[in-house]
Parts: structure tokens; sequence; C-alpha cells
């Protein structure tokens, strides 16, 4: 039996896909190039790459919105992540496109944030010269850190997709770090919208922080006003105003990812209803400043003590400061936390997870 038959086989099923769709066999390919796996393609590769790496275990004990939850109902990074994935996977099979590549960027966009979510991410912006954005940081997590300093030698549309998935605040389709060159690369963007709206949603609710009938009338109005019938009319709109891109019309150039005019109004709104009542929140905003403190102290620290480094976790050649960054930004909540409290912090003290 030849297992390379497998691979063939999967690859002949791309060939099913749309026509806007990326395939495997006219990837970019690797920086690297490397013999074929005989039973996977090249995205499911980079999937499991991602998947068996230490930051993506690390994710579990990582900060969504809700600082080193105490509680065991709240989203963390990892669960975040995986329904990212699951919505992802849902538009791109639907849409027709490459499930493999959507999921495999999905599952490592996210791998660059540091502990204490956005409040770690502006922590070490203040520190770096160069600044510190955590999809850039997923980017080169994978690509330079990894494997002690080799990296995973991802394919190119896994790490374009992963780089360009931030989003700017005011709107979810504003060009922010750019757009994905794959279709793909786009559901994911979309995906991890639709994916963190809806469960900071359930999360504030639980925190009480917001009522659901708090929520735009308009949001309620569109999208429903429970959680499977938002994301159901989330994921349904995004399918049926980006049909174009199955192929199954007459387009010629690639179409794109999108949201009819009028979800995409309310999305908006809901997002920046999110910002105002709960992201920016007084009581989340002060646990983000004592995450924040906590970081910065650290960063400070291993600036100062460079021997404390873990060479698994930066690059011997780099600059202090960088290496420090990739060290801290590397941690989970609560190895920060349990650090920085054993090396004095004040503001890690009596601070329970
Ligand atoms: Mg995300």
């Amino acid at each position: 039996m030849d297992l390379s038959q497998v691979r063939a086989r999967l690859e002949a099923n791309e060939e099913r896909l749309s026509p806007f769709a990326a395939r495997t066999t006219t990837s970019k390919g690797r920086k690297l190039p490397e013999e074929p796996s005989p039973l996977r393609t090249e995205y499911q590769r980079d999937r499991d790459r991602i998947v068996h790496t230490k930051a993506f275990r690390r994710l579990k004990h990582k900060t969504q919105v809700f600082i080193a939850p105490a509680l065991d109902h709240y989203v963390t990074r990892l669960t975040h992540t995986i329904e990212v994935a699951q919505v992802a996977r849902t538009i791109a099979r639907a849409l027709n496109l490459n499930e493999d590549l959507a999921e495999a960027a999905a599952l490592g966009h996210d791998i660059g944030h540091g502990p204490f979510g956005h409040a770690g991410e502006e922590a070490l912006a203040e520190c770096l010269p160069e600044g510190f954005r955590h999809n850039y940081q997923s980017v080169r997590v994978l690509d330079r850190l990894e494997r002690q300093g080799r990296g995973l030698n991802l394919t190119f549309e896994v790490l374009d997709a992963i780089e360009k998935s931030s989003k700017a605040r005011e709107d979810i389709f504003a060009e922010g770090w750019g757009v994905p060159v794959t279709l793909e690369g786009q559901v994911v963007k979309v995906a991890d919208a639709i994916a963190y709206v809806n469960h900071d949603i359930l999360d504030a609710v639980r925190a009480g922080i917001i009522e659901e009938r708090d929520l735009p009338a308009a949001a309620q109005r569109e999208l429903g006003t429970s959680h499977s019938e938002r994301l159901n009319a989330l994921i349904s709109d995004i399918v049926e105003a980006s049909w174009a891109v199955t192929g199954t019309g007459r387009e010629t150039s690639a179409p794109v990812i999108t949201f009819s005019p009028r979800v995409a109004a309310v999305t908006n709104e809901l997002r920046e209803f999110m910002f105002q009542r709960v992201y920016l929140y007084d009581t989340t905003r002060q646990e983000a400043e004592r995450g924040k403190k906590i970081v910065q102290f650290l960063f400070r620290h291993f600036v100062a003590n460079p021997a404390g480094i873990s060479a698994d976790f930066s690059l011997a050649t780099d600059p202090v400061e960088r290496r420090a960054a990739d060290f801290v930004s590397g941690m989970t909540d609560r190895y920060a936390l349990r650090l920085a409290r054993e090396l004095g912090c004040a503001d890690a003290q009596g601070w329970v997870t």
C-alpha cells in the first residue's frame, strides 16, 4: 500500500473547491522546502504543528477579556481560539473554500497574545521602542521562536492570514493590518469578531456588567436575542452576502468576504457597545491596569536581569528588550502573577486566581 495515495486523493478533492479557494498545490509554500507528508495536505500539516506547540497549550491560562478568571465558565484564550476555528470552518465549508487553511490560521491567530489579554499587549507596546502587536507576535512565535528558535516553517498563506487577522475598532472590515491574500484568511478575520462579540456578551452578563436587554435595539431586532440566534444570524449573513466566492456566478475576479450592509452596521454598533460598556468598563479597566503594571514590572526585571530569560522563548542574538518582551509575552496569567509576586511586585500581592 502506497500511503501517498492518500495525499493525492486529498489534493484531488481540493480541485472541487471554489475556483477562488486556496489550494495546497498552488501554495506559495514554505521558506525551507520539505518533503510532503503522505497522509496530509500542507495546510493540515500546519494546523497539526500549531496544535502541538507549547505556546498553543499555554492559551488555556491566558485571559480573553476577564482577567485570570476565577470562575470556570469564562472564556479563555484557548476556548476563544476553538470557537474561532469552529466559526471559520463552518463559513469556509459553506462557501466551498479550503477548510484546512481556515482552521490552521484560526488556531494560530492569537498565539502571540501576552498575559492579561489586551492589557498585556498595551503594556509591552509601551515598553518596546518598535511597539508590540499580538498579531505580529503570533507570526513571530510560530515563525521564529518555537522549536528553540527554528520556527515551524509554516506555509505563506497561514502566516499571512494570522498576521492580518486583527481588526480596527471602527469597522471589522477596515484595512487595519492589511487584507489577507486568501479568502480563507478573510474568513478567519471575520470569524474572530463573530466569536468574540458573542462570547464576550455572555461573559459580561455572567459578570453582571450588562444584561441581554441592554444590547442595542437594532442588534436585538436584526440578530435575535439569544447567543445561538446571534451566532446563527451572523454566520448565515456572511455566507449569503459572500456567496460570489463560491464561484457559481459570473465573477472572474476574486470577490470578498463580507456582511450585508445592514448586518455590518448592527455588528459594528454592537462591537462599539462592547467597547464602551465592557472592554473599557471601570472594573474591567482596573483589573487591566493591574495586569499592565505586572507585565511592565516583569519586563523591567528581565531587562535588568537577562540571565533569567528562558532560552526557550527568546533568541540569544536579539537585543535584551526584545528578549524580555518575547519571554514575558509568552507567560500565562497565572505564571506572570506568581512570578511577579515572588519578585515582590506590589500589584501582584493579594490577587487570587
Ligand atoms: Mg482572537
